[in-house]
């Protein structure tokens, strides 16, 4: 049985719709031990035949054979791993790899055979020495001449140690000194292996070879044992084969090595890995900035739109409630005062968004309540306030809205307007200017605001409340609803304590025409509180007897009034306050805030998530994520056509690897090394210029105002997305070298 045994063999080129015959039927047949040598004129087929034999290239007709083995059925990946096991190839264009060093292209055979890195050593080493290259081992292929690459192919075959060894014009560009050693060496090697040489100078091999093949037109024209040693030479040394069996411990190339071999590939060339850093400096720039732009739309989305119930709509602004709707305690306040990220805390949150009015008889003015504790601004008249009745106004000195003299308001008292009749007098006692640009709430609400001291606060919410609940009451078995203020629920001293005071109209509802003495029962009712109270009718009034029982002249004026005394309206509608606004430091801290308080036992309505806009909200978070991802896929289809662009010569890298026997999947793996290691490279790169940004090293708003919005868990995404993307790029590119065989993706390439 013959190692390779070729029967009608034929390879066709096609190329531009032209068939070339290659090698046409040809039928031979090699053994171990034997030395062949092939000759024939150029164009005659030999390169065609040695690139079928060692599985470099298809063929199309008949029939070969590798240890009685049929071939015809053999994917590209067949070739590959018997390309590994049996074939060392020296080859007439060198095909090394030009970036690594002498030493690196010789240990490239060993490693992607999985030989341990001591035997590599050694035997590189050696072989090295043999070929008379020692002095240059460690010189980069491009630098050497013609005849030093042929000795570095010759190297690399001899330590790749197979059962076949082919060489095309190996000496081709050798001397005659060094040609003859190369001859000596090659004939060695054919003791116990099949070494199968294509020249155009036959003289050279004439005394070593053991037979000789002579083509012409891609056929065999003749077939002999050389002039002395004849087949029986052959069979004698093809007898002493049986010494060593190279085939088995091949176990392939290691991890570690794929791992080596992609770090090496991506710093050997400068400049190529330069280029591929800078796409990949554009594609993390680039995919960075989309993914903010994105987080920052939610937040643009708030600052231009508006809010149906908050007339401060703030997007720093958190509205929150206790999960079990008591009102705020001091403790509470005090513990989200002092949480990291709070920038302030508006305690009466329910009256931030309720504008009231202050008035006397020359003037009057509008505007948000605030509590004292919340003013953080310097008075431009006046002074701050000293007693429990004093406030300060805050508005633009627009000769409108604080009158053309705004400083004879100081000190004049003023009347609140609350529901429920309560005159509240308040002294004012300083002023604020607001300035358009600088008040960061001017865009965001109107920007008349009044700061009061808690006492007043705490009359003015119990109007609010008092207009804000559902006041009912219950009489002789009917329930209606109340309004609360002039002209329906008030209060009077005059009523005492338990009673309530009702117009005459009542009276028919009982059966004795007289209402005085019956209970009712008042409720008020609101999102956080349910209060009743039973009440004693303590009469009612008619036209004589109105002026007499609350003190007011003119019953016109206030027909149908309920009087109750004021402690029990206090009892019914003065409640602590349920509600309470955090404003964060900053809106990219809104989700840990958002988190931390909802751990905290605290309801939670982040503003922001709740703004209408001019542009419909929805539209523009349905639309954001999409055009963010196409615009990815095109940074991504970009990088790809450039980094195919730079990696073109890669393809030649890889043919090389290929033909000396390495699959597919470490291939691809050396790849992805490579790309990966760039991606991360560039990465950290971006990662320390953006903490040189946050640090003020580089100062630009532009970038800062960007990189504020990347968290930790934002980093680690986009980490993962660059990663993702260089994988798929190397898969892309790897299975376009992969697609045709060794030898197409070579003469592609090159
Ligand atoms: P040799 O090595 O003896 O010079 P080759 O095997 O290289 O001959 O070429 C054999 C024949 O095949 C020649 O006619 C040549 O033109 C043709 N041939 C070789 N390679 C190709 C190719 N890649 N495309 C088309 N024709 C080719
Ligand atoms: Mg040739």
């Amino acid at each position: 049985m013959g190692m390779i045994r070729l029967k009608n063999v034929s390879k066709y080129y096609y190329s531009k719709g032209i068939i070339a015959s290659g090698i046409s039927r040809v039928n031979l047949d090699f053994d171990a031990g034997e030395f062949v040598v092939i000759t024939g004129e150029s164009g005659s087929g030999k390169s065609t035949l040695l690139n079928v034999i060692s599985g470099l290239d298809t063929y199309e007709e008949g029939e070969m054979y590798i240890e009685g083995k049929e071939t015809s059925h053999y994917t590209i990946s067949d070739f590959e791993e018997y390309r590994q096991k049996y074939i060392s190839c020296i080859f007439q264009s060198f095909n090394l790899v030009s970036s690594y060093t002498v030493y690196q292209n010789v240990a490239l055979a060993m490693q992607i055979d999985g030989c341990d890195p001591a035997e590599i050593r050694q035997k590189v080493t050696e072989i090295i020495k043999k070929v008379g290259l020692h002095e240059y081992r460690n010189r980069k292929v491009s630098k050497l001449s013609g005849g030093q690459k042929q000795r570095v192919a010759i190297a690399r075959a001899l330590a790749k140690d197979t059962k076949i060894l082919v060489a095309d014009e190996p000496t081709g560009n050798l001397d005659s000194v060094s040609a003859d050693g190369i001859v000596e060496l090659l004939t060695d090697i054919a003791a116990d292996k099949l070494v199968i040489v294509v020249t155009h100078n036959y003289d050279q091999f004439r005394d070593h070879a053991t037979r000789v093949i002579k083509m012409h037109d891609g056929k065999i024209v003749e077939d002999t044992g050389a002039d002395r040693n004849g087949n029986g030479a052959a069979s004698v040394r093809g007898h002493r084969s049986s010494r060593t069996d190279h085939s088995e411990k091949k176990k392939g190339i290691t991890y570690g090595t794929q791992l080596k071999l992609g770090i090496r590939n991506t710093f050997n060339l400068p400049a190529k890995f330069l280029l591929l850093l800078l796409v990949f400096l554009f594609v993390v720039g680039s995919v960075s900035a989309q993914y903010v732009s994105v987080k920052k739309q939610k937040d643009t989305v708030s600052e231009e739109g508006w809010n149906n119930y908050f007339s401060n709509y703030d997007p720093k602004r958190i509205v929150v409630e206790k999960q079990d709707h008591s009102p705020f305690t001091k403790a509470d306040y005090e513990a989200i005062e002092n949480a990291p990220h709070v920038e302030k805390l508006i305690r009466e949150d329910i009256m931030y968004d309720t504008s009231v009015f202050i008035e006397n008889d020359e003037f009057s003015f509008y505007g948000y309540v605030l509590n004292i504790s919340n003013l953080d601004k310097e008075l431009s008249i006046g002074k701050m306030p000293e007693k429990d009745n004093e406030v300060i106004l805050e508005g633009y000195d627009d000769g409108w809205t604080f009158g053309e003299k705004p400083e004879d308001l100081i000190g004049k008292t003023f009347t609140v307007a609350t529901d429920g009749g309560f005159e509240q007098k308040v002294k004012v006692a300083g002023i604020i200017f607001t300035g358009a640009e600088d008040d960061e709430l001017a865009m965001f609400s109107d920007t008349s605001r009044i700061y009061f001291p808690d006492s007043v606060i705490n009359e003015v919410r119990k109007g609010l409340y008092a207009s804000n609940s559902t006041t009912t009451m219950r009489i002789n078995g009917n329930e209606e609803t109340l309004y609360v203020g002039e002209g329906g629920l008030m209060v009077n001293d005059m009523v005492p304590e338990g009673y309530i005071l009702l117009p005459t109209s009542y009276d028919s509802m009982f059966r004795k025409g007289y209402a005085a003495g019956n209970e009712i029962e008042l409720r008020a009712k609101a999102l956080y509180y349910d209060e009743s109270l039973s009440l004693m009718i303590m009469g009612t009034y008619g036209e004589k007897t109105f002026e007499k029982k609350t003190g007011y002249k003119n019953l016109a004026e206030h027909d149908g009034e309920i009087y109750i005394n004021p402690m029990d309206f206090r009892r019914l509608y003065e409640k602590g306050s349920f509600q309470a606004s955090v404003f964060v430091d900053d809106t990219k801290n809104i989700e840990g805030m958002k988190d931390m308080l909802e751990r905290g036992g605290y309801h939670v309505l982040v503003l922001r998530d709740h703004i209408n806009n001019f542009m419909n909200e929805e539209i523009v978070s349905i639309m954001q994520l999409p055009i963010s991802i196409i615009i990815c896929l095109a940074v991504f289809f970009v990088a790809y056509f450039v980094i195919r662009l730079i990696l073109k010569s890669r393809g030649v890298y890889f043919a090389t690897l290929r033909m000396l026997g390495m699959g597919k999947k470490p291939a691809c793996r050396i790849m992805r090394v490579e790309l990966v290691l760039v991606c991360l490279i560039s990465y950290a790169l971006f990662i320390i210029f953006t903490c040189l940004s946050r640090s003020g090293i580089i100062n630009s708003e532009q970038l800062e105002s960007y990189i504020t919005y990347l968290t930790l868990r934002d980093y680690i995404i986009l980490a993962v997305i660059l990663i993702f993307m260089s994988v798929l790029i190397s898969g892309r590119f790897m299975r376009s070298i992969f697609r045709s065989s060794a030898m197409g993706t070579y003469r592609e390439e090159a």
